[in-house]
C-alpha cells in the first residue's frame, strides 16, 4: 500500500492524504460504528476525485464516500479492515453558478446545506431542504440519501429538488448530468439512479439544485391532541384551507417532548396539563404576513370548533416560532443523553398512521412492560421516527441485545401496512440486511445488476446498502 499512498499523496499534496488523526472520519453520528480506513484521502475537485477513482481502481482499494458524516446508518464509515480509503468531499465547497431567473444553483457536493440555503435567501429565494443536521450536513450526503426534513410536505425530498448531477463513476469516468432542465425527456434519467444510492453506484461532485420563491410570511402554531386521529383530521383540514402554503406537520408524542424538556431545561411548558399528543405545523407564503395571518388563524378557529384541537399555542414572533421549533428540532439531541434506544425510521400511508399506532403500541406494552417509546416525526409525510427507549430497569447491553425482536414487532406491522421500513435515512451498514426481509427478491435482484453494472469491481461503499 505504500506505492498507493505515494501516487494519492502525488494526485492530492502530502496534506490531503491523512493516516493519523482520523477520529472525526471513523465514527458515526449515532457512534454505532467505528472503522479503520487505510487513509482519509480529500481531494479538491472533480479532477482530483476522477484520478483518486482511477487510483483506488487500479489497486482495488474500496471507497467510502464521505459528505458532513451525520448520516444515521453508518453509511459513511469505513469497515475495519484497514483496506478502505474513506473519500472525504468537504474541500468540494464551491458555488459553481447561480440563475436566479431559472431558479436554479449549481454547486459541488461538500457545500454546507444552511451555505446552500443562505445563498439562496441572499438572492430573495428558497432551498427548501430543511432538517436537524443542516449546519454540518453536506449537499452530496443529502442527495446520497434523498434526504427529506420538514417541508417535504409541500416542496419533496430531495430526489424533487435536484435537477443535474456530476458523478465520477467507478472506473473515474465523470458523468457530466450537469443540466439546468425542467423538461429533458431524452432517454433513461440517470441522475435518478444516484439520488438514494447512498455513494454506492458512484461519487456525486456537483449538482443544480431547484429554487423557490422566498417565503416573506411565516406563521408557526403547536397544536395539542388526545389521538394521533385528530392529528390526521387537522392535516386535511389545514391543507384543504391554505394550500401549497402549508409546509409543515410535525407529530410528538407527550413523551418526545418530555424528553426535550428534561435535556433542555429552557425549553417552555407550552400548556398548562400534558397532552397525548402535539404537533408543530408552519404556513408560508412569498405575500404578505397578514394575509397568511388571517387564513392560518381562521383555519385554527374551524379547528377548535369542530373539536380537533384540544389547545393551540401560535407563535407572535419570529423567537417564538424558533422557540417552538426548537422543541421539535432537539427531540435527535434529546435521545443522545436519553441513552439507548432502538430506533426506526418507517413510514405508511398518511391515512394509515392514527391505526398503525394504535396498533403497534399495545403489541410492543405487550411484550415488553414499561417501555417508552419515543414517536414523533412528518405525519404530514407518514414517515414517524418510531423509536423504542429501553424500560426501567434494563441495561443499554441488554435492551441492545433485544434489537431484532423488536424490530420484528413494529416492521412487521409496517410491512402489513405497504410501508417502508427506512423512509428517510436509508439503510447503510444498520439496516441493509432487512433489505431481504423487507423487499421482493426480485426488486433486490434488480439493484443488484445496477450495482454490478456501474461497478464490477464492487470498490464503491462496498456492502452499504446491499447486502452481501
Ligand atoms: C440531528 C440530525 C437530524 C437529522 N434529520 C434528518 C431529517 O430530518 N431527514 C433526513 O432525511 N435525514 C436526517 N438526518 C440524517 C442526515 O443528516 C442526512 O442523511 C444527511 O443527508 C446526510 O448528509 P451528510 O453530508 O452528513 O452525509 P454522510 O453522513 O457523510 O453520508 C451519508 C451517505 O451518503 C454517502 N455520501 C456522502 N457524500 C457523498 C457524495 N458526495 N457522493 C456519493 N455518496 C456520498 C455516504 O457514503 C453515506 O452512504 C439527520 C441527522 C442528524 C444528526
Amino acid at each position: 500500500m505504500t506505492e498507493f499512498l505515494d501516487e494519492a499523496r502525488a494526485i492530492l499534496g502530502e496534506a490531503h492524504v491523512l493516516t493519523t488523526d482520523l477520529a472525526a472520519y471513523v465514527t458515526d453520528w449515532r457512534g454505532k460504528f467505528t472503522g479503520q480506513p487505510l487513509a482519509v484521502l480529500r481531494p479538491a475537485d472533480t479532477a482530483q476525485v476522477a484520478a483518486t477513482v482511477r487510483l483506488c481502481a487500479a489497486h482495488g482499494v474500496p471507497i467510502v464516500p464521505q459528505g458532513g458524516n451525520t448520516g444515521m446508518c453508518g453509511g459513511a464509515t469505513p469497515d475495519g479492515s484497514g483496506a478502505q480509503v474513506v473519500l472525504s468531499l468537504s474541500r468540494l465547497n464551491r458555488v459553481r453558478s447561480i440563475d436566479p431567473l431559472n431558479n436554479t444553483l449549481t454547486v459541488e457536493a461538500g457545500c454546507v446545506l444552511q451555505a446552500i440555503q443562505a445563498l439562496a435567501a441572499e438572492h430573495d429565494r428558497l432551498f427548501p431542504l430543511s432538517l436537524g443536521a443542516e449546519g454540518s450536513c453536506q449537499i452530496g450526503g443529502n442527495i446520497a440519501t434523498n434526504a427529506g426534513g420538514v417541508q417535504v410536505l409541500r416542496y419533496g425530498n430531495t430526489r424533487d429538488l435536484v435537477l443535474g448531477l456530476e458523478v465520477v463513476l467507478a472506473d473515474g469516468q465523470v458523468l457530466n448530468l450537469l443540466r439546468a432542465l425542467r423538461k429533458d425527456n431524452t432517454g433513461y434519467d440517470l441522475k435518478h439512479l444516484f439520488i438514494g444510492s447512498e455513494g454506492t453506484l458512484g461519487i456525486i461532485t456537483a449538482a443544480v439544485l431547484k429554487l423557490f420563491p422566498a417565503p416573506h410570511a411565516q406563521a408557526v402554531a403547536f397544536a395539542a391532541f388526545k389521538t394521533p386521529q385528530q392529528a390526521l383530521q387537522l392535516l386535511g383540514l389545514m391543507r384543504g384551507q391554505l394550500g401549497d402554503r402549508f409546509t409543515a406537520f410535525e407529530l410528538m408524542s407527550q413523551a418526545s417532548v418530555a424528553m426535550v424538556r428534561r435535556y433542555f431545561p429552557a425549553t417552555p411548558a407550552l400548556f398548562g396539563t400534558p397532552h397525548a399528543w402535539h404537533v408543530l405545523m408552519q404556513a408560508s407564503d412569498a405575500s404578505g404576513q397578514q394575509a397568511l395571518d388571517a387564513a392560518f388563524q381562521a383555519a385554527l378557529e374551524v379547528a377548535l370548533e369542530q373539536g380537533i384541537i384540544d389547545d393551540v399555542v401560535v407563535a407572535t414572533s419570529e423567537a417564538q416560532a424558533h422557540e417552538l421549533w426548537a422543541v421539535r428540532e432537539n427531540i435527535s439531541e434529546a435521545q443522545q443523553h436519553d441513552g439507548s434506544n432502538i430506533k426506526h425510521d418507517i413510514a405508511v400511508p398518511v391515512s394509515g398512521v392514527p391505526a398503525f399506532i394504535d396498533e403497534v403500541l399495545p403489541l410492543l406494552q405487550a411484550a415488553y412492560e414499561g417501555v417508552r417509546p419515543i414517536v414523533y416525526g412528518h405525519l404530514g409525510d407518514g414517515n414517524l421516527h418510531f423509536n423504542v427507549s429501553r424500560p426501567a430497569g434494563w441495561t443499554t447491553p441488554g435492551w441492545q441485545l433485544e434489537t431484532d425482536r423488536v424490530n420484528a414487532i413494529v416492521l412487521d406491522v409496517v410491512a402489513r401496512y405497504q410501508g417502508s421500513f427506512s423512509a428517510e435515512h436509508g439503510l447503510g451498514q444498520l439496516k441493509n440486511h432487512e433489505m431481504l426481509l423487507y423487499k421482493a427478491p426480485l426488486e433486490v435482484d434488480v439493484m443488484r445488476r445496477v450495482k454490478q453494472a456501474l461497478d464490477p469491481q464492487g470498490l464503491i461503499n462496498p456492502r452499504k446498502l446491499l447486502p452481501d
